[in-house]
């Protein structure tokens, strides 16, 4: 008797490649499902929050060379990031309001760093510190809670946990003096948001204004 039908359901979900060597890992249950990202960025990685701590996922990064950096988007996703510090090395950076969701991270930040071609960018409102990432190699914008994707266009959400709406929104605006064609979000499912500015434009001009 044959038993083809029987199928093995493997885990984790293998990451997956949202833009030339950008992958996306599977959302990670210890952020509330944020969903993080590494770039390889010719041999110099790093990482956009962290996903589960797991063997197979840390093998896949140290694939591309240890990251420089991790970026945490801010408090609600910080989950295994000092193991994640210790196994690879890496500078966690997060904006200095949220300094203490880590224990001593490596770099903190007001309104703006630069690593490289690297720009994080602070824009509060999901939270204090909440922040974002522009890789301009990539023409993307890494948006953490800050902006997430619904139906497959960018939203910044004034439910759950949303420290400042407002600030939210004037956040979102700053966004729009980068040059960018895509946002990969921190929720939203593994959601490349496409023509992103213009998205967005969008979804300003008919955001509710308090
Ligand atoms: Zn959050």
């Amino acid at each position: 008797m044959r038993c083809t039908d029987v199928q093995v359901k493997k885990k984790p979900l293998s990451p997956k490649e949202m833009l030339p060597g950008v992958f996306a890992f599977a959302p990670n249950p210890d952020s509330f499902g944020g969903i993080s990202y590494v770039v390889k960025n010719d041999g110099n990685p790093f990482m956009t929050d962290v996903p589960e701590y797991l063997e197979s996922t840390l093998l896949f990064i140290e694939g591309f060379g240890m990251p420089e950096f991790i970026f945490l988007t801010h408090r609600d996703d910080v989950a295994d990031a000092e193991k994640f510090r210790e196994r690879f090395g890496s500078k966690l950076i997060i904006h200095q309001t949220e300094r203490r969701a880590v224990n001593q991270p490596d770099v903190t930040f007001e309104d703006f760093l630069e690593i490289g071609d690297v720009m994080i960018i602070h824009t509060p409102g999901h939270s204090p510190g909440s922040s974002s990432l522009y890789y301009p190699r990539s023409s993307v914008m890494f948006t953490g809670d800050h902006i997430t994707a619904d139906g497959g266009g960018p939203v910044a959400e004034d439910f759950y946990w949303t420290y400042n709406y407002q600030s939210q929104l004037r956040s979102a605006r700053k966004l729009l003096g980068y040059d960018f064609k895509y946002i990969l979000p921190g929720h939203g499912g593994k959601r490349l948001i496409a023509n992103a500015k213009e998205s967005l434009k969008e979804f300003l001009e008919s955001a509710w204004v308090r």
